[in-house]
This record gives C-alpha cells, sequence and structure tokens, in this order.
C-alpha cells in the first residue's frame, strides 16, 4: 500500500468492512499516550486497556498514536511501514510527510503516526508553543492516514486536547471523504490540560476557516484560542471517566474556564467510569512481585512482599509497620499540600510511608528532605518506575489519594485490586469507585473525606490506622473485599458499546 493518493480525496478502494468477520462496529482512538509504548499517566492505561476490553464485545480497534523518539525500540523495531503521503497543514499550504507504522497485539492494530519534525524531541511534551503545532499535525494526520488506509470506523474516539481539533477535521476539511461518515466522540481524561494558544498561532497552524475563530468554538477571549473548547463544540458526543467529573466540570470550581461551555454541551454529555486491565494488574500472576498471591494468600504473601520492599527501598525490615504508599504525578492536582502539612503527624513511629513519583520540584524536594530527616521510615523515590510501582501497590497497606481534583484516578483501583486499602478525598472518580468504610456495618473499601482539608485527611488516616492496628481481623475482611471487588473495563466497556451504536444509528 506504498502508492501516493490524496488522503482528503473520495477513495474507491474496497472498504474494509466488506473482509473482516463482522465485527458489531469499528472505532478509531486518537491520542497521545498508550502502554506500554509510551505513558505518562492514565490516559496511556486506558488507551491500552479499553481497546482489548472492545475487542472482546466484536468491536474492531485501531489504535493511532504519534511515534514518539521516546518510544523504546524493542517496540520500534517491531513496526511495519505501511505507507506516507504527504499532507497539507498550515494556512500558508505548507505541507508535512505523514509516514504509517504499524503493529498489532492482541487483536488491536496500532497505527503510529511518523514524523520527526513533530516527534522526535524525546518527551511527548515538550511545552505548549511546541506542543500546539504537533497535535494540529496530530489530529489532521490521523484522520488523513484512515483514509488512505481506507479504514473508515463508524466512530472515532478522541482522548484528551491532543485529539482536540480531530471532531473539527472531520466536519470540515474531510467532511466529503470516506471518513467524513464517521461520528465523533471526545473522553475528557484531564480539563486541566487544553491546548490554549494565540489565535494567530492556531490559525495558522490548523489551516482551519475563520468562522471557527468565533466563541461558539475555539475562542477563548480576544487573543486566545482554546483547541480543547473547539472540539468539544464539533463533538458528536463528550464523555469523561466519572459521573461525579462530569457534574463537577460543570462548575466553575471544577470547569478550568470551560464549566459554561460544557453546561451548554451537557446535552450530549455524560461520565463512564474507568477501569483496569485486569490481565496487566494481576497479583496472583504479577512475575515484578516478590510474592504473588491470590485473594486466599494475601495476607500471608502481602507481609513478604512488604519486606521485600523495605529491604529494596532501605527502610526498616518491619512488617508490623503499617505502609503507606503514595504513587503520582507530583503536581497541585494530586493533594501533596496536604500530604506535606500533615507530614509530622504521619510519621509516627509505627507508620512508614513511600513516594513513587516525579513533578514540580517543590514536591520532590520536600520528599527527599524527609526522607533525609527520617532514614529508614521515608522512601522518597523520585522517578518514574513501573516495576515499583506493582512492588508498592503489593507491599504497601494503604495508599494515598487526596486529590484536589481526579477525574477518575487509577491507582485507587489498582490498591484496591491488590489488597491495598485507599485513603481518597471524594471528588471525581475516587468518590465514585472508593465506598467509604462503615464499622457499624463492616461495609467500604476505603477510607475518605470530603473537603480539601489537611485535618480532614489526618482523619482519615488515622481512622486507617486504628482500624490497621486495634481491629485486624476488620482490615483483613477489606483487604479480601478489595482485591474481589469489580475494577475491571467489562462494564464500562457495554457502555461504550452503547455510545457507538446510538451513534452509528
Ligand atoms: P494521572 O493520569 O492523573 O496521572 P491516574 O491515577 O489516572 O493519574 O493514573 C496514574 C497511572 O500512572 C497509574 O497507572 C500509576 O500506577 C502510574 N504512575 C504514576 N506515577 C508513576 C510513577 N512515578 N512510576 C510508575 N507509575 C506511575
Amino acid at each position: 500500500m506504498a502508492e501516493k493518493k490524496n488522503v482528503l480525496d473520495g477513495v474507491t478502494g474496497i472498504d474494509a468492512a466488506d473482509s473482516a468477520q463482522n465485527p458489531v462496529c469499528r472505532v478509531a482512538f486518537i491520542g497521545s499516550e498508550c502502554y506500554p509504548f509510551v505513558k505518562t499517566g492514565g490516559l496511556g492505561d486506558v488507551m491500552y486497556a479499553l481497546p482489548r476490553a472492545l475487542i472482546r464485545e466484536n468491536v474492531e480497534v485501531r489504535v493511532i498514536l504519534p511515534l514518539y523518539r521516546c518510544i523504546p525500540d524493542k517496540y520500534r523495531d517491531k513496526l511495519t511501514y505501511k505507507g506516507s503521503f504527504m499532507m497539507d497543514l498550515c494556512s500558508d499550504g505548507r505541507t508535512f510527510y505523514v509516514g504509517i507504522m504499524e503493529t498489532e497485539k492482541d487483536g488491536v492494530i496500532y497505527d503510529f503516526i511518523d514524523n520527526r519534525e513533530f516527534f522526535d524531541w524525546g518527551n511527548p511534551y515538550t511545552g505548549l508553543w511546541e506542543d500546539i503545532p504537533k497535535y494540529c499535525y496530530f489530529s489532521k494526520a490521523s484522520l488523513a492516514i484512515l483514509n488512505y488506509l481506507e479504514w473508515i470506523p463508524d466512530v472515532v474516539h478522541c482522548h484528551d486536547w491532543q485529539a482536540g481539533l480531530v471532531p473539527l477535521y472531520l466536519r470540515t476539511r474531510f467532511n466529503d471523504t470516506p471518513i467524513g461518515r464517521a461520528k465523533s466522540i471526545v473522553t475528557i481524561h484531564n480539563l486541566r490540560f487544553q491546548g490554549i494558544c494565540g489565535i494567530e498561532h492556531l490559525k495558522y497552524w490548523t489551516g482551519l476557516p475563520d468562522y471557527l475563530f468565533d466563541y461558539p468554538v475555539f475562542k477563548r477571549n480576544e487573543d486566545e484560542a482554546n483547541m480543547f473548547k473547539g472540539g468539544l463544540a464539533y463533538a458528536d458526543w463528550i464523555t469523561t471517566v466519572s459521573a461525579t467529573y462530569a457534574q463537577e466540570i460543570q462548575t466553575p470550581a471544577f470547569g478550568e474556564g470551560l464549566d459554561s461551555h460544557l453546561s451548554y454541551h451537557s446535552p450530549k454529555l455524560c461520565g463512564i467510569v474507568n477501569g483496569i486491565d485486569v490481565e496487566q494488574w494481576d497479583s496472583a500472576a504479577d512475575k515484578l512481585l516478590a510474592a504473588p498471591y491470590d485473594v486466599g494468600s494475601v495476607l500471608e504473601k502481602k507481609r513478604e512482599n512488604k519486606r521485600a520492599l523495605q529491604e529494596k527501598l532501605g527502610l526498616e525490615q518491619d512488617d508490623s509497620k503499617m505502609v503507606l504508599g503514595l504513587i503520582s504525578r507530583l503536581t497541585d492536582q494530586k493533594g501533596l499540600d496536604l500530604v506535606d502539612a500533615i507530614f509530622p503527624q504521619l510519621i509516627d513511629g509505627n507508620t512508614q510511608f513511600v513516594v513513587l513519583g516525579t513533578g514540580d520540584s517543590r514536591y520532590e524536594n520536600a520528599f527527599r528532605y524527609y526522607e533525609g530527616i527520617h532514614k529508614g521510615t521515608v522512601c522518597a523515590f523520585i522517578s518514574y518506575n513501573e516495576g515499583l510501582a506493582h512492588q508498592i501497590y503489593a507491599g504497601a497497606d494503604a495508599l494515598l489519594v487526596p486529590s484536589l481534583f481526579e477525574p477518575c484516578g487509577l491507582t485507587q483501583l489498582i490498591a484496591m485490586r491488590y489488597g491495598t486499602i485507599p485513603i481518597v478525598r471524594e471528588t471525581g472518580g475516587l468518590k465514585d469507585t472508593v465506598q467509604p468504610y462503615d464499622g457499624s456495618a463492616f461495609t467500604g473499601n476505603g477510607f475518605t473525606f470530603d473537603h480539601y482539608n489537611a485535618n480532614l485527611l489526618l482523619d482519615a488516616v488515622n481512622a486507617a490506622r486504628t482500624l490497621y492496628f486495634t481491629d485486624r481481623v476488620h482490615w483483613d475482611d477489606m483487604v479480601r473485599r478489595d482485591m474481589e471487588k469489580d475494577v475491571s473495563w467489562e462494564n464500562s466497556a457495554l457502555q461504550y458499546l452503547d455510545l457507538y451504536l446510538k451513534l452509528k444509528g
């Protein structure tokens, strides 16, 4: 398939539908991260796990990603060249190379868009000035390659602002091409990131018509445009990753400046909570653990995993200590100022604390400092480390997720799957997935607090400690209950499928 053709023209080749085995529908996932190729947070997990869950429901899925330089060679080496073409992009007609590199894994096809000018910078995100052109290019090229490959999905499912322009290109430049018959969904994984820049900058890089740069679509204020705002306006449907966050983002406190825009578009907005891939996160088959375990062996094996974790991280080896874990991007979103505020009370002689994360130097330095003054009790592992994350989920007793806001949150889901009790703030998906412990009915999955307040976080930690140290029987019951809770994608994948079929009509 290496011959050149104009991907904006009608394509006359066979429709892939004729040759596939009658899938219930076809969906193209378009987003900027996907585990195991490239992941900086939960978006990467969802782009991996949801397509795999949909395949089991007989949906045909392609995942479209940028071919970033940081994708390890072991994956790059397996990619097959599928063709290339030049694509116009900017308002002055400037054109760019689009290469398609493909691989398949467990029934999901992954198409990587190759362009060294945009994607050879190392990390996925390098700063908005470069990122705006990068994701204008990515959004348009994603539709262009679907025409080129003659694989026309029923739905293009766009993830976060990096794919935010797709619905606009679909209804303008691509409307009269084969891909124009697809419907679009935009999923908001985190509204904080939107792709905001000067109006002229976006006009130049998108090459889109002037009428889109008015208030109902791109315009943010007299000088600025917002890529995500435009995409949300033009999407056929909008989802976000929990029912509570779907409501929260329509309020000024959580709307990141788009609350009234989202309220206006609320008839096409709903929340579908994320799951986790229960094969990727399976404590019984996890080769990264010192002692894999299931719900029958969790109590005994968790002690072994705790010892191994303590040894690895230079903590005092004592399984009677309660180990609190925190695995997170170290940013304001994650409630770390609350943790900082109560740190002296966290370290009480019976508690150890492990943090794994990178981010703002303010938090990195604070945790390094605490490690320095509490050697053997606190470990600050300031890096991104997939293997250690698994070992903390298995070896810790409880996991802190005190976020300021949390669209869904995956760490609390993984923690529960690994029998680690979440301590969370009742916001977004944390509220929807962690039922508070009720000490009279002996129900619930974790400890929660509502207002964003350090004392309330401390109360929740203390409630967890009290149960852990004084009523281990009921603590252990909760550990087993959490491991048995359904945190898989199955139910949510069916909700997405309903939506795809509704849009397909
Ligand atoms: P967000 O997407 O806002 O970063 P989520 O809770 O949705 O937060 O997803 C975070 C994902 O990234 C989880 O899979 C978590 O295990 C992983 N993660 C976060 N920080 C690290 C880290 N430093 N090392 C390894 N994995 C991490």
